[in-house]
């Protein structure tokens, strides 16, 4: 599943915001961004717990094959 990712101004690493829905993916056009705080929104980056105010100019779209292919296999694990 392709997600929206955010990267810490601190260490640049990318770490995960949300995932797109399925819903989202039958549109060939880029989903739509969930929506933000006008002020923005604040979110604490994995790696190093820097806490920043991120805006919903700043997601950027990823879609890692591989992580699909976890989360594929997650599903399936859980059906069983
Ligand atoms: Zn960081």
């Amino acid at each position: 599943m392709p997600i929206w990712i955010l990267i810490c101004p601190e260490c640049k690493s990318e770490f995960e915001h949300s995932q797109i829905s399925d819903v989202g993916m039958a549109s060939l056009l880029l989903p739509e961004k969930p929506s933000f705080e006008p002020t923005g929104n604040k979110c604490v980056c994995p790696s190093c717990g820097t806490s920043a105010t991120y805006h919903r100019t700043d997601l950027l779209y990823r879609d890692y094959p591989l992580l699909r292919f976890e989360w594929l296999k997650r599903a399936i694990n859980k059906r069983r």
